[in-house]
């Protein structure tokens, strides 16, 4: 959604923004193989005012994701809610007050109207997990069989490597012993 900067007062302003899912979807770089693609539109409630030759716009933004699961890659909804508190100045002047390039609340804009989508995307994607896990007790696939834990016991024993455990040593003393004794 674009903004007309002349047309920003003072006045708190309340904004209803809904960025349709395609335009998510080209940020993410979505395609069939993408771990990450848009499940919904994003929609931001955004109160957007003027200080002095700058803008401030505060609110929050909202999406939904299609996240492939870590641990049982399984397709999952992942829904994100993001804080976005901007300052937003004009880029030349940006530069000419010497505002620092790398605060991550200073976004700056060019000629006469300034796109809130992407300001939103990034908040967004800023607020996503570390690790995207279908829930925090997912259970996996089985490293032998494949099967999706969650879903099913797939009755493979837990894999065990040999040469390690208490007994290995042991073992390994035994068969030592028989093979000189
Ligand atoms: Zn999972
Ligand atoms: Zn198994």
């Amino acid at each position: 959604m674009r903004i007309v900067v002349a047309n920003v007062t003072e006045e708190r302003r309340q904004l209803e923004l809904a960025v349709p899912a395609e335009r998510l979807a080209e940020r993410l770089g979505d395609d069939d193989e993408s771990e990450l693609r848009a499940g919904g539109p994003i929609q931001a409630s955004l109160e957007i005012y003027r200080v002095g030759e700058d803008l401030v716009i505060s609110g929050t933004a909202r999406t939904h994701l299609r996240a492939v699961c870590a641990r049982c890659v399984e397709p999952f909804d992942l829904p994100l809610e993001a804080p976005v508190e901007m300052f937003l100045a004009e880029k030349a002047r940006a530069a000419a007050e010497g505002f620092g390039e790398d605060d991550v609340a200073l976004a700056t804009f060019t000629g006469e109207e300034v796109d809130l989508a992407p300001l939103c995307f990034d908040q967004l994607l800023l607020a996503l997990p570390s690790r995207l896990l279908c829930r925090e007790a997912c259970r996996g696939l089985c490293p032998q069989c494949g099967d999706n834990l969650n879903l099913t016991t797939c009755g493979c024993r837990p894999a065990t490597i040999p040469g390690t455990g208490p007994l290995a040593s042991l073992a390994e003393q035994l068969t030592a012993r028989g093979r000189h004794g």
